[in-house]
């Protein structure tokens, strides 16, 4: 029966950010939505533990959420960063502009973006949202779910005609497409884990550091950074390794915590009361890359967001990129149209991979330039170069940072090839430069020049 199939809904597993998001998106194009998450309403279970968690939102989040005319309720509750603010062990500041003027990425409570996101799915007739529903097994050929009630333990099963696996990087819906033939699956740890610290607000609410700015504490082999709130608090995040001389395993005491504390991150220190009983109550959480493929099943089931791509968080594009999936798949439905799933599928893994592949890599490369090279004048001065570059060549040098979080036009693989390309030619240029003056002397200026054409000629 036609009719019934038109109007029975899409499935979307797990109400995170990008299933709400994603919900957003098909009901507007028409479909009614289920969608089945794991956990309770988080409006009404409360934050897990008190904690809450932020996010860096940056373009391509935000086209993700424009195409759904959702930004002005998040622009509220989002804070700019305009730069990077470095905290040396002495406590001395260096800053880094993350674009050009006025250019930002915003610092949102990932529990204030989740709960606006389901308010605004919940608003729609058309869409339903069952919580505390967890999918234990799925019949792919069948096209049945096996759901469990988490509260009562009873078990039951539903069919669908086409399902959205947007269940984490833990995704359950690909647990089933990878016990399949010919199905990929990788996932690699790193040998750190993170712990989620609070950096305390002032009196009356002020913010103890720069407000409009993404903090870090890079200290070689590891990290710490903090994005602002709205009520004054910083969420700090120590990323650290889990053995070692100087690990998680060896940090024992409240007194070895705040004692290491105290001596790498001395202006810190003192605005994290609760350091010692945060440190030991809060989990470490570990740091995954989970590649797959494919991910769709027949033109039934397609994976999307952290399902089909985890990555570490070192360049804040998880959300982002999954964000961007949606925007994607809505493209290709507009094109392709409603009538042939299996076209865009396919097209959506082929455009999408490539690209989500080259952003895992960004992210690993990431980890090293916060932990360790923002903390090298050197590489301080080679960025400033970059940015002269880039003034005195406008749209020929973008810089890969800026290519990565503020130009969505630009998909995740050509950026990070681009910026291997500008990579290979700063190796070339800073032998001859030794402070920002140097940049205009003429040697410098005439290898900038062969470099730029050597580059378009290729
Ligand atoms: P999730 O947010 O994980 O949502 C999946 C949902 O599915 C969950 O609600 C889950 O309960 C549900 N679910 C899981 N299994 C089942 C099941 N069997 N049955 C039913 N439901 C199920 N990204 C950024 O863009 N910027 C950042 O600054 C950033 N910082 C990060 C910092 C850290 C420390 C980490 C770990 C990640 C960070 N990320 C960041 C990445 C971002 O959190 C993820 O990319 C994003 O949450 C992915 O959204 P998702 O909806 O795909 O998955």
């Amino acid at each position: 029966d036609a009719t019934a199939a038109t109007t029975e809904p899409l499935v979307i597993m797990g109400a995170g950010l990008v299933g709400s998001l994603l919900s957003l998106y098909l009901v507007r194009r028409g479909h009614p939505v289920h969608l089945y998450e794991r956990l309770a309403d988080p409006r009404r279970a409360g934050l897990l533990e008190g904690r809450s968690i932020n996010l860096a939102l940056s373009d391509r989040g935000w086209r993700g959420l424009a195409g759904v005319g959702v930004t002005d309720d998040i622009q509220k509750v989002g804070i700019p960063m305009y730069r990077r603010v470095m905290h040396d062990q002495q406590g001395q500041l260096t800053q880094q502009p993350y674009g050009q003027e006025g250019q930002a990425i915003f610092s949102v409570s990932r529990d204030s973006l989740n709960r606006t996101l389901l308010d605004l799915v919940e608003a729609k007739p058309e869409a339903q949202i069952t919580f505390g529903q967890k999918l234990t097994q799925l019949d792919l050929p069948g096209r049945r779910l096996h759901l469990r009630d988490v509260a009562s333990g009873q078990e039951y099963d539903v069919g669908y005609q086409r399902l959205f696996g947007v269940d984490g990087a833990f995704s359950a819906v690909r647990g089933a497409m990878q016990r399949l033939d010919r199905a990929d699956y990788s996932q690699q740890y790193l040998e750190y884990g993170y712990k989620e610290l609070t950096i305390v607000a002032g009196p009356g609410g002020a913010w103890q550091l720069e407000k409009n700015a993404l903090h870090i504490w890079p200290r070689g082999n590891y990290l710490m950074i903090a994005l602002p709130n709205l009520d004054g608090s910083f969420n700090a995040t120590l990323f650290f390794p889990y053995e070692g001389p100087l690990s998680f395993e060896s940090l024992r005491t409240p007194d070895e915590v705040e004692h290491f504390f105290a001596d790498v991150f001395p202006d810190a220190a003192p605005l994290m009361p609760n350091l010692d009983t945060e440190f030991f109550a809060h989990p470490t959480g570990s740091l995954v890359t989970i590649r797959c493929w494919p991910w769709s099943y027949q033109d039934t089931v397609l994976l999307l967001g952290d399902a089909a791509h985890a990555i570490v968080p070192f360049y804040g594009q998880g959300m982002n990129a999954g964000f961007e999936d949606c925007t994607v798949l809505d493209r290709l439905l507009n094109e392709i149209g409603e009538t042939d799933w299996t076209r865009v599928m396919d097209e959506f893994e082929r455009l999408r991979k490539p690209n989500t592949d080259a952003m895992a890599e960004l992210a690993l490369y990431n980890f090293v330039e916060m932990r360790d090279r923002v903390a090298d004048p050197r590489f301080l001065l080679q960025k400033r170069i970059e940015s002269k570059i880039a003034a005195q060549y406008p749209g020929r040098w973008v810089p890969l940072y800026s290519r990565v979080t503020f130009s969505p036009d630009t998909p995740y693989a050509e950026a990070w090839a681009a910026g291997q390309r500008q990579e290979a030619i700063m190796a070339q240029l800073m032998p001859h430069i030794q402070a920002e003056a140097d940049y205009e002397k003429p040697e410098v200026q005439a290898l900038v020049k062969e470099q730029l054409a050597e580059g378009d000629a290729q």
